[in-house]
């Protein structure tokens, strides 16, 4: 066959284009993916060997080598994997037919960001070599074939394929690197070396680096010895089983980068509609430069055993951030990006499951302290340090710690205050209005978890916790305010016996509140029932058969509404619409939602008219 020249697709053409005149920073990112698709070979090769022995004969070692030349500017990658046939090269390497990279081309159609973006946002295997090399040689045979093919391109316009002589099976890619760039010289030995270990360095299957032949006293060539660089096995894909503690003691020095051992750890496997391996650690110390975010290692992101990214930021909340280890996704594109990421279905779930398995892990070591085993308190304080809120009192995306809490205390406040609930509603939920007015902080939660966490938290220091939406409001009282309570307990009596009449299917119980200031109303849980967070959250679950639990519904013996509805009850007349509508109110307050939003809205809009008449 004579050399047959054959012309990229349109597509293909585009992003060439893009890659040889690329500005793009992180051009290391060429030989991660030269090596995965080797890797990915080999796999091929290994598979479709379990039907047909012949695809490869006992004894062959499936490996990736990698060779320079630093004279000749060539990096050669070579592996004995599955190789390609002529069909399969015009397939691979002529054509587009990745869904990362289409959407990579449809950005950079309908684009006006810069070019240099896209490359980082996609990554685009195999043609990535465009950034680095002036022209790519692929020679190749095909297992079980016996006639192999040389592929080769100067990324512009065209390819080229011609029948070539070759007995191994596999794939040798050669790259004629570009000239002029002389800090990164891709053929430079502890430069491949670092990037192979930085992203390929739990690879199944061997990579070996063959250094350069030197020249000795005597003028003669001498070979070396290949090194293998790539000695690191992906302990998180092995059974838990056939794990010993010290391997995983050992494992997290390597991952966390930390001398110590870890306080605890967690490893899992998916599998289902998602398949992904997490193996996370709590550490036993806070770090020194926690609050320094780009210091952190957190969570690193695997695909396939390939690595992605270091601190995963998608993976875990930000008062997550201490743990550390790994997550190996099996159904994410190697060319994921962060912006990716931050809307990935993937994502959302690995980053549901990682964040109960720590919570897990936290709620049993708390446990074990409590038991008075194995750990001791001090550790519970180092992680309770750890903690940040938002709260009544902070600001934009600014936290606060129990540390700065605590030391911020107006005199009088006695428990460290919080409010969980619906993110949106939380804020501005009623219950806080006596707490702001008293000057006391309360801290604000609503991540699914906090209500766990907080179960188990229980005291800072010699501060208590305490819900504000739980139980009776225990702040100081002045004796004037003492008085007037208990003589509007008396006042509303009858209102409250009404109001209770009328409600009690829902409500337990109807009292005078304490912690009103502005708005009508608003509902607490009596000490021992379930939260409403919680409530929401075990239905959000699927928890069809909860029992339901029926909340106090508490009133402000100073606002006009009840002033008026008080007086109401007194003359013996009908509340009306009222009850509803207040009952409404309260739980829309507090994000939760109206069971009957059909009868709140006819109550409402009764009342609305009454009032335009
Ligand atoms: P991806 O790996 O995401 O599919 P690439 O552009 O990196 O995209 O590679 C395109 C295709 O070329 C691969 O899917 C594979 O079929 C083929 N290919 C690339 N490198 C090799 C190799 N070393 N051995 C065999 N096939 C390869």
């Amino acid at each position: 066959m004579a050399t047959e020249k054959m012309e990229f697709q349109t597509e293909v053409r585009d992003m060439l284009n893009l890659m040889i005149h690329s500005l793009y920073s992180n051009k290391e990112i060429f030989l991660r993916e030269l090596v995965s698709n080797a890797a990915d070979a080999l796999d091929k090769r290994r598979f479709l060997s379990l039907s047909d022995a012949s695809l490869l004969p006992v004894g062959t070692q499936l490996k990736i080598d990698i060779s320079v030349n630093k004279e000749g500017k060539r990096l050669v990658i070579e592996d004995n994997g599955i190789g390609m046939n002529k069909d399969d090269l015009i397939n691979c390497l002529g054509t587009i037919a990745r869904s990362g990279t289409k959407n990579f081309i449809k950005n950079l159609k309908e684009g006006d960001k810069g070019s240099v973006d896209l490359i980082g946002q996609f990554g685009v295997g195999f043609y990535s070599v465009f950034m680095v090399a002036k022209k790519v040689e692929v020679l190749t045979l095909k297992a079980g074939e016996t006639q192999g093919y040389l592929w080769s391109s100067d990324g512009t316009g065209e390819f080229e394929i011609s029948e070539a002589p070759r007995t191994d099976v596999g794939t040798k890619i050669t790259l004629y690197l570009k000239d002029g760039e002389e800090d990164e010289d891709w053929t430079s030995e502890w430069k491949v070396k670092d990037i192979v270990q930085k992203y390929s360095g739990f690879v199944s299957y061997g990579i070996y680096f063959h250094p350069e032949p030197t020249k000795n006293d005597k003028g003669e060539l001498e070979t070396k010895e290949p090194q293998r660089l790539n000695d690191k096995t992906a302990l998180w894909r092995q059974s838990e089983k056939e794990i010993t503690p010290e391997q995983y003691k050992e494992f997290y020095n390597v991952i966390g980068h930390e001398a110590d051992e870890p306080a605890a750890w967690s490893h899992s496997h998916a599998e289902g509609s998602q398949e992904f391996w997490s193996l996370v650690y709590i550490p036993s110390k806070a770090p020194f430069n926690i609050w320094h975010n780009d210091a952190l290692h957190g969570l690193k992101l695997y695909v396939k055993k390939v690595f992605i990214m270091d601190d995963c930021k998608e993976l875990l909340p930000p008062w997550l951030r201490f743990v550390r280890g790994v997550v190996d996704s099996e159904d994410l594109p190697l060319n994921v990006s962060r912006e990716i990421l931050q809307s990935n279905k993937i994502i959302t779930n690995i980053r549901k499951h990682v964040i109960k398995k720590v919570l897990d892990t936290l709620q049993n070591m708390a446990d074990k302290l409590k038991e008075g085993f194995y750990m001791n308190w001090e550790h519970l304080d180092e992680l309770k340090k750890l903690l940040r809120f938002e709260s009544t009192k902070t600001e934009g995306d600014a936290l606060v710690s129990l540390d700065e809490y605590v030391k911020r205390m107006p005199e009088g406040q006695k428990e460290i205050y919080y409010l969980i609930g619906d993110k949106n509603a939380v804020k501005s939920n009623p219950m806080l209005e006596a707490f702001k007015a008293k000057g006391y902080e309360v801290l604000l939660m609503s991540d699914g978890i906090d209500e766990f966490m907080m179960n188990s938290l229980l005291e800072f220091g010699d501060k208590k916790f305490h819900d504000i939406a739980r139980g009776d409001v225990d702040f100081e009282k002045t004796e004037d305010e003492k008085k007037a309570e208990e003589e509007n307990k008396g006042i509303f009596k009858g209102l409250c016996e009404n109001l209770q009449k009328l409600l009690d299917e829902d409500i337990k119980e109807v009292r005078v509140s304490s912690r009103l200031k502005d708005s009508p109303c608003c509902l607490v849980t009596s000490e021992d029932a379930m939260s409403a967070q919680m409530e929401r959250m075990m239905k959000a679950m699927g928890q069809k058969n909860l029992p339901k639990s029926k909340r106090i519904l508490e009133i402000n013996p100073t606002h006009p509404i009840c002033e008026m509805l008080k007086k109401k009850a007194e003359a013996n007349e009908d509340l009306g619409d009222w009850p509803k509508a207040l009952y409404g109110q309260a739980l829309l307050a507090e994000g939760s939602p109206l069971p009957n939003p059909a009868e709140y809205v006819a109550a409402i809009t009764k009342l609305l008219t009454a009032s335009v008449k």
